[in-house]
């Protein structure tokens, strides 16, 4: 069985051979190691085979292991679920990213509430297939939310964030990864600082950087299945 170092080194290698075929340079996608339900005895696996940056979906279980992990100063730490109004102020306080921003009044109480000294980075999260059930604003509406999110001193707004529609043939979901990556285009041309086009999870990781991912948010090939859906 592969330890914990091996699939993380496995993961790398098939970031950078993806980026690689398609003209990228191999280092222009980060791996972000999506953590949620999995011990802090993990994370410490991953940290001390070089893995800095972390996503934790769930407000609760995110800011323990935050807070645990403390002296590991130099883990970077993305909020990547759904976001409610009355948990802001744990998420402005603790995490350096928030990837599902998609609505000001969010983008606002996260602003208010985040220290001045460091700057909370964030993406706007958009519902690319238009899915009922699925957060995140309409492309349509991208634009008007990054201005808004603009003016708000203590966020930087670095980019884009999706998770596309299942069940998509892998001609769907390329086109899918396209549309994210102008939509991204449009964005970097009125920003300097947008840089982040978040989208690729552990199957769909090759089309998602063909489609110009700056970084996939990968669980299950570094961390196996998860058994536990630990909500809070
Ligand atoms: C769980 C999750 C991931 C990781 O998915 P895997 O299929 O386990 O790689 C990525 N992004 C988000 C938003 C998630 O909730």
């Amino acid at each position: 069985m592969e330890t914990l170092a091996e699939r993380i080194k496995s993961a790398l290698e098939r970031i950078s051979s993806t980026a690689l075929k398609n003209k990228r340079a191999p280092n222009s996608v980060k791996l972000l190691a999506v953590s949620k339900t999995k011990p802090v005895s993990d994370i410490v696996l991953a940290y001390e085979a070089g893995q800095l940056s972390f996503g934790e979906n769930y407000v609760q279980e995110g800011v323990e292991k935050i807070q645990h992990l403390q002296e590991f100063s130099d883990i970077e730490w993305h909020f990547i679920g759904p976001l409610q109004s009355n948990k802001t102020k744990q998420v402005a306080e603790n995490f350096d990213w928030v990837q599902t921003i998609d609505r000001l009044k969010i983008a606002r109480r996260l602003d208010a509430q985040r220290s001045a000294h460091k700057k909370l980075n964030v993406l706007i999260q958009v519902n690319i297939n238009a899915e009922q059930s699925k957060s995140g604003v309409a492309p349509s509406d991208v634009v008007q939310l990054a201005e808004q999110i603009a003016q708000l001193p203590n966020l930087t707004l670095r980019g884009l964030m999706a998770i596309p529609a299942a069940q998509q043939s892998e001609h769907e979901l390329q086109q899918t990864f396209d549309k994210m990556n102008k939509l991204f285009a449009e964005l970097s041309i009125i920003y300097n600082q947008i840089d982040t086009l978040s989208m690729g999870m552990s199957n769909d990781i090759e089309p998602a950087i063909a489609g110009g991912s700056t970084m996939v948010r990968i669980g299950t090939a570094i961390f196996g299945t998860r058994t536990t859906s630990n909500k809070n």
